[in-house]
């Protein structure tokens, strides 16, 4: 068996098997197979996909390719999410502590930014001396004292998808359905959740862009949760306007804490509280009205923020300081009307510009830049008004850019739906 004739079959449509995945996989983590290599066969994998056997298995390999934590001696439920990634999604730093307040147990492995779209893992890292990396052992006795953490993919928990993902960030892979299943069903199930939700983001700032392909996501992660027994459910929401008003690491932090003390945009504070009250509603297995009621409750009475703080403090962060440029441009519209489309792929790709992705694996990131809206899909802007601001550090970017990302028009058009529909 050789990488040249796996890379070759894929090219030519055929199907991968289970001893060919794992040779590819063990052979690419103990750097037998380059990164050139391995970035042909990605390419070939998003150009002609992969059956679901083939997915299902490259998920078993890729979750037998470390460890696996084991939750079981942690009493109660315990609840996983994941995005597929957008951006200024910031829910999971919202969600996390929220639902924890609630009472369920939240152990989440998140990631860091993936082509356009950002990662939590890169926006705690904003907060000075956030700990994403602790052990497996620090992780359980931090769930066993405060019911919450958000780590990165430590050490060896699927270390086939920490260097795969790496590479497909910076290889134009991200947007491939196998290769998205495969990268989240085997960090959900290494984790050791109960129950996993997934936001499969759909739209024009998403790794997926049509809805059809946002089902078959949804449907094969399901299918893989099942065979794992694991109840996985995914939820399809819009991703073709950037998600609140921040995008970028630090002021995205910002954002998350004032929706935590109940300042939050509209479509995050809907969106967040919906995923709440699923991930409450499977929890505890009650009825999602009075999951949501719940959930509203312990944002309302502080006890999420408060959990939040909690949490930061745990792993070792300074709440009072977070990374934020203080170098800020304003920016304003250069016509009058209703703002009908964001281009949110754009803006996450201004953001990279700026600093606050990557264009290479190793590339450092700038957690301090970033933009924030003053104007949302919808609203009336007048010429001259502020559309947004940027807060930019040692790039910066041009402002026909930023107004380039704005459709605006005497007419008002229908907004699409925040959220589509529930698959499971
Ligand atoms: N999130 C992941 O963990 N992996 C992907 O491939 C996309 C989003």
């Amino acid at each position: 068996m050789n990488i040249i004739d796996i890379i070759n079959k894929k090219k030519n449509k055929e199907e991968l098997s289970y001893e060919e995945l794992e040779y590819t996989v063990s052979n690419y983590l103990n750097d037998e197979i380059k990164d050139n290599q391995m970035s042909a066969l990605l390419m070939a994998i998003t150009i002609n996909g992969m059956s679901d056997e083939e997915t299902i298995n490259l998920t078993n390999i890729m979750l037998n390719s470390g460890d696996i934590i084991d939750l079981s001696s942690i009493n109660g439920v315990i609840v996983d999410k994941h995005s597929t990634g957008g951006v200024g999604d910031k829910t999971t730093l919202i969600l996390a502590p929220l639902v924890a307040a609630c009472g369920l147990t939240v152990a989440k492995m998140s990631g860091r930014g993936l082509g356009h779209t950002g990662g939590t893992i890169d926006k705690l890292e904003s907060i000075e001396n956030f700990k994403v990396d602790i052990s497996n052992d620090e992780f359980i006795n931090q769930i066993n004292k405060i019911n919450v953490a958000l780590i990165s993919q430590k050490g060896n928990l699927v270390p086939a998808d920490k260097k795969i993902y790496a590479l497909r960030d910076v290889t134009g892979t991200t947007s491939s359905i196998p290769l998205i299943a495969s990268s989240i069903m085997s960090k959900k199930l290494a984790s050791g959740a109960d129950k996993i939700l997934i936001d499969v983001k759909v739209g024009n700032g998403a790794l997926i862009n049509n809805i059809e392909d946002a089902r078959k996501l949804a449907k094969l992660m399901v299918k893989i949760g099942k065979q794992n027994d694991k109840q996985t459910i995914c939820i399809l929401t819009n991703m073709d306007e950037p998600l609140g008003c921040a995008i970028g690491n630090g002021v995205e932090v910002i954002e998350s804490i004032k929706c935590l003390k109940g300042e939050a945009p509209e479509d995050l504070y809907t969106l967040t509280t919906s995923l709440a009250a699923i991930m409450v509603s499977i929890g505890k297995d009650i009825n999602i009205k009075s999951a949501l009621l719940e959930v509203i409750e312990k944002l309302d009475n502080g006890e999420a923020y408060q959990k939040f703080l909690e949490l930061v403090k745990y792993q070792g962060g300074n709440i009072d300081n977070i990374n934020i440029s203080t170098k800020v441009h304003s920016i304003k519209s250069n016509k009058e009307g209703y703002i009908n489309k964001i281009d949110s792929l754009e803006i996450g790709n201004l953001v990279n510009s700026l600093g606050g992705g990557r264009f290479n694996k190793d590339d450092q990131i700038d957690y301090s830049v970033g933009l924030l809206l003053n104007k949302k899909v919808g609203d009336y802007v007048l010429e001259n008004e502020e559309l947004l601001k940027v807060y930019y550090g040692q790039k910066d970017i041009k402002i026909k850019d930023i107004l380039d990302c704005f459709t605006i028009d005497i007419v008002l058009e229908n907004k699409k739906p925040l959220i589509y529909e529930v698959i499971k």
